[in-house]
This record gives C-alpha cells, sequence and structure tokens, in this order.
C-alpha cells in the first residue's frame, strides 16, 4: 500500500509531465508512442529503458504503443533480431497489439514521399563522390558549399531518381539528397543524404529496392505515418530534430509527431551499445547473445532477471535530460529485492566435506521440516532428509578457528539448519592433498529443529545436505562480466582487456537438497547462505538442473572500491 502511494505521489517526469499537459490543453486526446528498434542485434537493459517508457506511458494514458522494425539498413539486419525483440518486449509484459510495424512496410509511401520534395525543389540527386561529399560538407566551424548538382533541374532529378531505384547506377555513385542549407550551423541540416543506392537483398522486401531511405528521413515519415504523437528518442537525436521537422514540415503533411530527447541508460561495470556486445559474441568472450553475464534481455532472463525487477530498476532511475551513469549495484538490488521477497529458500553444498555423526544410527533417515521462505508462511514448509553422513560447505570448518570464527572446528558445537546441534569429535586429513577429508560429530538428539532444551546458546548455524539422498548439480557463479567501472575510459586499452577473468566461476561437485531437480528451467531460488540461483534454460537437462548464481545476498563490490 505504502508503495503504491509513494507511486501517486511521485511527481511526473518532464516527459509525462508534456504529454499530461497536450492532453489537458486538447492538443491530443489519445496519446500514442512507438517503440523503434533496428533488427540488428539483440536488445539491452538500455532498450529497456526506452521500451518501458514507450509502453509505460501509453498504459497510463490507455493510448497506444507500436513495436517498429526500423529496417532501413538490409546489410546488417536480419529475422533472427525480429524474433528475439518481440520475445524480449512481450517477455518484458507489453503489449504493442496485433502485428508490429516495419518501415520496410513503407517503402513505397517514402518513395512517393521523396517525389514530393523533387517536386518542390526540395531534393536532388547527387553525384558527388563519398570523399567529395565529406569535402564539400565543410566542418563544425566552417560553412560547406553547394554541390554542384545542387541546381539541376527538376525533370532531371526525377529521372535519375527513377533510374537509382531501377538500378541503372552502381552503388556509392549516386544519392538523393534533400535541399536545404549547406552553411547551416548544424551539419545534420546541410543537404543530408536521404536515399543511397544499396544492391543487397532486404530480410523482408527481397530484392524489390535498389535503393533504401535514411534513418533520419525514414523516422519521421514512419512516425507520421502512424499517428505518433510523442516520439520519444535519446539525446542524441537532439541535432537531429531540425531535420525531422523540416521533413514534415516541407512534405506538409496531416500529422506532426513532436520529438523529444531523453537521456541514455548508462550502466557500470559493463558494455552497452549493440556493436560492442557484438564484438564480446563473435570474439567468443562470451557465450552468445545470451550469456548470463550480458546485460542484454536475453541474457539477464537466462540470468534470472524477472521482467517485474527490470520494469522497477527503470522505474528506479526514471527519466530526465542528462547523461548519467547508474552504478550496477542499482540493478542488482532491483533483482535481490524481487528475489528476496519470493524466491523459495533451499540448501545447496558448493563446496562439500563429509560430516559423520557417530551417534547416529546407519539405517536411520529423518525427514526434517523446513521453512520455503523464513518470513512468508504462505510458502509452506518442506522435509529434507536427515542422515548419519552429511554434507556441510569446507569453508565451515576449520582447524584452528579464531575466537570469532561461529562454525564448526575442534572442541565447537554447531547448529545444522533445521537439523539438530552437532559436536565436533574428529577430523581426517588426506594424506595426498592436505585436506580435510572427513570430519567427525555427534548430534544432540535432544535438539531437533536446532534449539537446545537446556537453553545452551550456539551461535553458528550452517548448511548442510544428506550425503545419501542429495543430488548433484553444476552450479555457475556469475559475477560481473568487466573487472572495471567504466570498461571504456582507458584510452590505452580494448574495452575487452577489462573483461573479469573469474566472471564465471564452474563448480561441479556441488551436493543440493533432492526436491532441486524437481525444478524447471528459469526457476529461482535461494540457497541459503550463498546467494540467488537460476536453473538455466539453455544447459540444464532432466534431473541434471545447471544453476546460474543470479546475484549474491549482499553487495560484494561496495567493499572492492
Ligand atoms: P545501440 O547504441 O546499442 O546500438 P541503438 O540506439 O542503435 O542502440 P536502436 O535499435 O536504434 O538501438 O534503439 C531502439 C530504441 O532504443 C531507440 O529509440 C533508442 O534511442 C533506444 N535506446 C537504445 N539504447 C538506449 C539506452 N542505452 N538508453 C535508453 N534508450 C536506448
Ligand atoms: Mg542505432
Amino acid at each position: 500500500m505504502e508503495k503504491k502511494a509513494e507511486k501517486e505521489n511521485k511527481p511526473l517526469d518532464f516527459i509525462r509531465q508534456i504529454i499530461a499537459e497536450d492532453l489537458k490543453s486538447g492538443k491530443h486526446h489519445n496519446i500514442t508512442t512507438r517503440f523503434p528498434p533496428e533488427p540488428n542485434g539483440f536488445l539491452h537493459i538500455g532498450h529497456a529503458k526506452s521500451i518501458c517508457l514507450n509502453f509505460g506511458i501509453k498504459e497510463e494514458n490507455n493510448g497506444v504503443c507500436n513495436l517498429r522494425f526500423d529496417d532501413t539498413n538490409p546489410s546488417k539486419e536480419e529475422t533472427t533480431y525480429v524474433e528475439s525483440i518481440k520475445s524480449d518486449v512481450t517477455w518484458l509484459g507489453y503489449d504493442w497489439g496485433d502485428q508490429p510495424f516495419f518501415a520496410s512496410d513503407y517503402f513505397p509511401q517514402l518513395y512517393e514521399f521523396a517525389i514530393a520534395l523533387i517536386k518542390k525543389d526540395k531534393a536532388y540527386v547527387c553525384r558527388l563522390s563519398p570523399d567529395q561529399m565529406r569535402e564539400y560538407r565543410g566542418t563544425l566551424t566552417e560553412p560547406g558549399k553547394d554541390s554542384p548538382y545542387r541546381n539541376q533541374s527538376i525533370a532531371e532529378n526525377l529521372d535519375l531518381v527513377a533510374r537509382m531505384k531501377n538500378g541503372d547506377f552502381e552503388e556509392g555513385s549516386h544519392v538523393l539528397r534533400a535541399k536545404i542549407d549547406m552553411a547551416s550551423p548544424n551539419l545534420n541540416m546541410r543537404d543530408p543524404v536521404i536515399y543511397r543506392i544499396l544492391k543487397t537483398a532486404h530480410h523482408r522486401t527481397g530484392d524489390t529496392w535498389q535503393i533504401y531511405p535514411m534513418y533520419d528521413y525514414t523516422h519521421c515519415l514512419s512516425d507520421m505515418l502512424e499517428n505518433i504523437t510523442h516520439s520519444l528518442c535519446t539525446l542524441e537525436f537532439e541535432d537531429h530534430r531540425p531535420l525531422y521537422d523540416w521533413i514534415l514540415d516541407t512534405l506538409d503533411t496531416p500529422c506532426h509527431p513532436r520529438q523529444i530527447e531523453f537521456a541514455r541508460l548508462n550502466l557500470t561495470y559493463t558494455v552497452m551499445s549493440k556493436r560492442k556486445i557484438m564484438q564480446l559474441v563473435e570474439g567468443c568472450y562470451v557465450d552468445g547473445w545470451d550469456d548470463p553475464r550480458m546485460v542484454t534481455l536475453s541474457g539477464l532472463r537466462r540470468r534470472g532477471y524477472t521482467p517485474a525487477s527490470i520494469r522497477n530498476f527503470i522505474e528506479t532511475i526514471g527519466v530526465g535530460k542528462k547523461d548519467s551513469w547508474i552504478d550496477m549495484t542499482v540493478l542488482e538490488n532491483s533483482i535481490r529485492d524481487d528475489l528476496n521477497t519470493n524466491a523459495a529458500r533451499k540448501m545447496c553444498v558448493l563446496d562439500p566435506v563429509k560430516v559423520i555423526l557417530d551417534n547416529y544410527p546407519e539405517e536411520q533417515l529423518d525427514e526434517m521440516e523446513a521453512k520455503n521462505h523464513p518470513q512468508n508462511p504462505d510458502m509452506g514448509t518442506r522435509k529434507i532428509p536427515f542422515t548419519r553422513e552429511l554434507y556441510i560447505e569446507r569453508a565451515d570448518f576449520m582447524e584452528n578457528p579464531p575466537r570469532k570464527f561461529h562454525r564448526l572446528g575442534p572442541g565447537r558445537e554447531v547448529r545444522l539448519r533445521y537439523g539438530y546441534l552437532i559436536q565436533y569429535v574428529s577430523h581426517k586429513i588426506d594424506e595426498e592433498t592436505g585436506e580435510v577429508e572427513e570430519i567427525h560429530c555427534t548430534y544432540d538428539p535432544e535438539t531437533r529443529g536446532g534449539s537446545a532444551p537446556d537453553g545452551r546458546k550456539v551461535k553458528g548455524t550452517i548448511h548442510w545436505v544428506s550425503a545419501e539422498k542429495a543430488v548433484p548439480v553444476t552450479v555457475r557463479l556469475y559475477d560481473r562480466l568487466f573487472k572495471v567501472e567504466n570498461p571504456e575510459g582507458d584510452k590505452e586499452t580494448h574495452f575487452t582487456d577489462q573483461l573479469n577473468p573469474e566472471s564465471m566461476v564452474t563448480l561441479t561437485s556441488a551436493m543440493a537438497e533432492p526436491g532441486l531437480t524437481e525444478l524447471l528451467s528459469g526457476d529461482c531460488v535461494q540457497f541459503e547462505r550463498q546467494g540467488y540461483f537460476c536453473v538455466d534454460s539453455a544447459d540444464s537437462q532432466k534431473n541434471k538442473p545447471v544453476f546460474n548464481r543470479t546475484v549474491t545476498l549482499r553487495d560484494s563490490w561496495a567493499k572492492k572500491k
């Protein structure tokens, strides 16, 4: 309840304020937004910011939000990406209606608009080479020069653009440019290219087109064709807004969406752009786009992030106009909070050492009752088998423990979670490895459930599994992919030099309580005292789960800094 009230009282961000004013003034009666990914890679957590913003505004205003693929670059785009993007948006919990839209569906209309621009003497075919174009463009401090083709007749431009479209010319030999102002202080307004020749098949339109519209030209017109009211994009498009408006004004379109820019999400300890993520995938630094260490949505999902945790994270960071960095801890805390409330507690020993209870009858099997969640009785209880031989964590025993070590050691008594109090008797060392091989203890039958009737105090509680009944599981201890806050911050090194060598540690001898083999792919649990773990969706097999560590119980990076 408190949380809801908090949400309702939260001041609106600047975009929601604009929308509220537009509704109040009657400028708009319905709100339509869009999320426009280019299908040239998988979505990442940065895209989630844009998705939650656009679809969130739709939900709050009972409006519409289109999913539109901005597929104007056939050489980099693929159907696999289209499918992954659709499933990621659905997974986040958003609905784009019956069908997604594709900019490529507008190719015929976009071409007609180009003809209209030529007829208005607002576009021309230019034959400067790419090098000449650059030279004519000028710089930030110097104005550009008019192209010698700028004043060609309308008839000639119409003829040339038709031939470009027919495939009569080579790639790079001709482009269609908007005729704006070569002296504009804004480089985007210096007669930008709006069409180029590309003899590449498109994933949807095949060989139909030999020319493809540029992003800036396509985007505003696609927004207009879909009656978008507010076109929300990231700050780097601020300088493109005059072009967005120029195209719609010049064509005098019936609808003119308002472009509003917001700050993109930057996150520490990771790289975000699709190009960099692609390098990690192609260089085999990670195990595919959905590697659980990646901040792609498919990677986060495989890691154990829930849609709610991602939506909460995006809500926490808010929407602003100034670029800033968000600490990875904020993202990690969002899933930690979610799983702290929702994940069932289980026991799993990651690095087992055997404990033998000398006074426990060999054939005896006890069933201990354990809570699935210490604070939530609705999550119920379960029975865990207790036998004479158990496993505990190797790290929970020390031969020469310091005073503050409240676990097992010579002379010590410790509590087994949901079990009994056990008292150290002796231990055996493996002569070859020098490691502890087994520990002998006695149990106190009067302490079932963990408390002593005589009231004696035992500080430490450790987790355990029955050696006889436990099941072997593979556990992957995932950690941050990069060891530094800003992997791209050092000009001397490549970001791949900053990879954290310990970002994935695979444990093959972990032993889990028996019920864990029944978990399904994607299920998340807390291994008591160890962290939150999720059943891997790619590598788990029937009765042989692979557990990915989603996040540790506490932030272990804070103290490293
Ligand atoms: P990248 O830089 O990773 O390649 P992009 O911006 O090229 O991303 P698009 O597919 O063009 O990827 O993006 C779709 C939408 O998502 C755009 O509106 C874009 O502004 C938004 N977006 C992309 N990255 C972020 C980010 N880090 N934070 C917020 N929004 C983002
Ligand atoms: Mg892009």
